[in-house]
């Protein structure tokens, strides 16, 4: 009988290893169930505040995943039993599997910050997971006097695409720049140090003088409660306030996994980081932002990358072979303004049993670029963009 892989998440991660697993072995049957009806990218959606961009360029159907013989159903997988290796849907659904592949994004961690709940998150939208809440923000920020504040809270370390609330501070102050010039971004991080951090604090300063202030844990960055009635953010010495508020909660793997018992004291999966196996349940590989890989960041690049590691890994493993030695690569794009992009790259390879960054490898743009090298990399950020949607559903 033809082997059955059962895909969750249709993905940066899932619909990647979807459709590898298909061009890899035909024979096998390729069941990817994702719970909406597209698939909406974070990747870019940041330009959807600065009003660069549309979120329908942003959106993506599964028919040409269906086309390469994947079957796609729209289910939201609420139970996962490893022992007897099937998922059953809201729906009522069970699907049987051989192996499962797991790439459900993050969950948050409402409890992290005093005050915070789902709910209230509505009305400060983290827009973690492109979509109504992007829209949400974009309106807010709309509706925002000029002389505003926007406030980003920015989560502790790790959590989804590292660069994500630095590049959302630059494109919102490139609205503001245009519209409300009198208007302040103030970052709360949790943190005292971020990702291209001397990139991004170079190129805010550039295109928008004094707009965006970022405060470090150590200067007192971090929010330990919202009173959400008058959208006060209490940090560990003062309090600030926000007239639009943008709060990225601390984060975990998606509650699937949770709930599958996949997740450890970390609350993210651990993983035989060559071919993603649960370490817990290893007829289920996790990847993308749930799984612990390593060196690797969470982005839709490193996820992606991970599909097809893992994909590779499976087919071997049904075809009685041991899993290939890998590699891995990612790139991060932000976009700082229109002609002004900056990136950071790794190559990763196994070493130890743990995925570690190839040193010389990859690295950060440079420093003292100039502008045209700046507008090369904002070119090359959308053509990235380009290449890994028609990667993921052509
Ligand atoms: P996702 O892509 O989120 O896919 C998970 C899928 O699983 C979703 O479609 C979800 O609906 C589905 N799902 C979850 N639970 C279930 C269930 N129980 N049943 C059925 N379906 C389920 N990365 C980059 O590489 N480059 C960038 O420029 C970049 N920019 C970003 C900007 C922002 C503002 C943000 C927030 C993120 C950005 N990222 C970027 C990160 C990137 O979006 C994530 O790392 C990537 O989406 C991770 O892929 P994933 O497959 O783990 O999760």
């Amino acid at each position: 009988p033809k082997a059955r892989i059962l895909v969750v998440g249709g993905g940066f991660g899932g619909a990647i290893a979807a459709k590898y697993l298909g061009m890899a072995d035909p024979d096998l049957r390729v069941t990817l169930v994702e719970k909406e009806p597209v698939f909406i990218s974070c990747p870019m959606s940041n330009e959807v505040l600065s009003g660069e961009r549309d979120l329908k360029d942003l959106t993506f159907g599964y028919r040409g995943l269906t086309r390469q013989g994947i079957a796609v159903v729209q289910d939201e997988i609420v139970e996962i039993d490893p022992v007897q290796h099937f998922a059953r849907g809201a729906s009522g659904n069970r699907y049987n599997y051989d192996k499962l592949i797991l790439s459900p994004g993050v969950g948050y961690r409402w409890d992290a910050i005093e005050g915070l709940s789902e709910a209230v998150s509505e009305r400060y939208p983290h827009a973690w997971k492109a979509g109504p809440q992007t829209l949400t923000l974009r309106r807010q920020l709309e509706a925002m006097e000029d002389g505003g504040v926007f406030a980003i809270v920015a989560p502790p370390n790790p959590f989804r695409c590292p660069p994500g609330p630095y590049e959302r501070a630059a494109q919102v102050a490139q609205y503001f720049k245009r519209h409300k010039p009198n208007s302040k971004i103030l970052i709360l991080d949790a943190k005292d140090a971020f990702s291209k951090q001397g990139l991004f604090q170079a190129g805010w300063k550039q295109h928008y003088g004094e707009m965006i202030e970022w405060v470090p844990a150590a200067g007192g960055g971090t929010v330990e409660a919202i009173h959400p009635d008058s959208g006060t953010l209490v940090g560990e010495v003062e309090e600030y306030r926000g007239d639009v508020i943008s709060l990225i909660p601390h984060q975990k793997a998606g509650a699937i996994a949770e709930r599958a018992g996949l997740t450890d004291a970390t609350g993210w999966c651990p993983v035989d980081q060559q071919t993603f196996a649960s370490s817990l349940h290893p007829d289920i590989h996790v990847i993308g932002d749930a799984c612990i890989a390593g060196a690797m960041p969470k982005s839709g690049y490193s996820a992606n990358s991970q599909g097809k590691v893992c994909a590779a890994a499976i087919v071997a493993a049904i075809h009685g072979n041991a899993p290939p030695e890998p590699s891995y690569v990612n790139t991060c794009y932000s976009l700082i303004a229109p002609d002004h992009g900056i990136s950071v790259a790794g190559v990763y390879a196994l070493d130890n049993g743990r995925i570690q960054e190839i040193a010389g490898a990859g690295g950060v743009s440079p420093m003292d670029a100039d502008a045209r090298y700046r507008a090369v990399e904002a070119r090359f950020a959308h053509d990235w963009f380009r290449n890994i949607t028609a990667d993921m559903f052509t």
